[in-house]
């Protein structure tokens, strides 16, 4: 090894981008992710400590991988995250260092995080109204993330992309309001349309499902027309000629709109596989397929090794995710983003 090389799977596609779930723990416990009670945990020996990581991910990068995305769980609740951000800086392949956090200790960890080497995050904000987000995520104190907001633009973590996820009957009657932060801030503001997991303990959830048509609609009857991306090296699709914009500006907007489903996932340009908190390397979100990294790694499994499992993992990739059958109710066979690193 040490030669960079591409790693491609069975269909063709090239896999570059590899989403890292830090952890399984989260300091908040939002209605559509956790039960109130939060998930059970794995135990702390279970949990790739940070070397493992930085080495895991050293060894995708000299076989391909160029962007990693920190998530989780809450990637700032992780003991070292910093120190991670910065070794994950120095390794010569990796282009492009991402996070997708719920924003509560970005006041405190925005800059450390910028001089570590992180280049850019993903704040997942639901609601503008104070008391409705305490109720979403059954705690959270919205200050705090729009503090969290103010602090990754002080330091220049850009582009800023906000992920809202749209509940019927709960926010999408903000959908306006929250695209309207697009009109005097540069950010992306991307709407999800809600994925009812069936295990995060909101089993009657479907009918909180706000299709992302909806609110599409809804922004184009603001006056919105459609741009290039906004997208970001993280996305794998680009819909450009091939149906609705995924990427939209408002009149006179500094920054763009985005929709994202799940279900308008194209599997066929999908450069993704994913690392769970213990140690498992997931080829797609929407199949069990998972091989174990953590188990050779600690018996002291040479580089080579470890590179064989991850380029195994690649060739098992599916060539279509089950999307449907993913989120039929298939009792107890559905993690929760927050398990599989979201
Ligand atoms: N804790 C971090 C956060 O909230 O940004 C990172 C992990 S979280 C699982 C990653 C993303 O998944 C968040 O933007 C969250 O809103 C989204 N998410 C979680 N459960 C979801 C669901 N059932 N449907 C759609 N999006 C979901
Ligand atoms: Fe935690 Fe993120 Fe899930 Fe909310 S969406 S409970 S912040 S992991």
């Amino acid at each position: 090894m040490g030669r960079m090389t591409r790693l491609v799977d069975s269909f063709g596609r090239e896999i570059t981008y590899l989403r890292v779930s830090v952890t399984d723990k989260c300091n908040l416990r939002c209605i559509y992710c956790m039960p109130e009670e939060g998930v059970k945990l794995k135990s702390h020996s279970d949990i790739l400590r940070i070397e493992e990581l930085a080495r895991i991910i050293d060894i995708a990068s000299r076989l391909g991988i160029t962007h990693v995305r920190l998530t989780g769980g809450e990637p700032l609740v992780r003991q070292g995250i910093v120190t991670l951000v910065c070794v994950l800086s120095e390794i010569p392949g990796i282009s492009d260092i991402s996070m997708t956090t719920n924003g509560l200790l970005l006041p405190g960890l925005a800059r450390p995080l910028r001089e570590a080497g992180l280049d850019r995050v993903n704040v997942s904000l639901d609601t503008l109204r104070p008391e409705r987000f305490r109720k979403v995520t059954r705690h959270g104190d919205l200050k705090s993330v729009l503090a969290g907001l103010k602090a990754v633009e002080d330091v220049g973590l850009s582009p800023v992309k906000i992920n809202t996820v749209v509940l019927k009957g709960i926010n999408h009657d903000e959908i306006a309001d929250i695209a309207t932060l697009t009109k005097e801030r540069p950010w992306t503001v991307r709407f999800i349309e809600f994925m009812p997991f069936w295990n995060n303990g909101w089993k009657f959830n479907s009918r909180y499902v706000t299709p992302i048509s909806e609110i599409r609609d809804e922004i184009m009857a603001e006056g919105a027309w459609p741009v290039e991306s906004g997208a970001g090296q993280d996305e794998p699709t680009d819909r450009a000629g091939r149906g609705p914009a995924n990427y939209v500006k408002l009149p006179g907007a500094k920054g763009s709109i985005g929709f994202i489903s799940l279900k308008d996932h194209i599997c066929s340009s999908c450069n993704r596989i994913r690392l769970t908190a213990d140690g498992r390397l997931l080829p797609c979100l929407l199949s069990d397929i998972s091989v174990d990294l953590r188990t050779p790694l600690r018996e002291g499994a040479k580089d080579g090794v470890i590179a064989g499992l991850i380029c195994k993992a690649v060739s098992l990739k599916p060539e279509n995710g089950r999307v449907a059958e993913a989120m039929a109710a298939c009792p107890g066979e559905n993690p929760s983003l927050s398990k599989i690193g979201g």
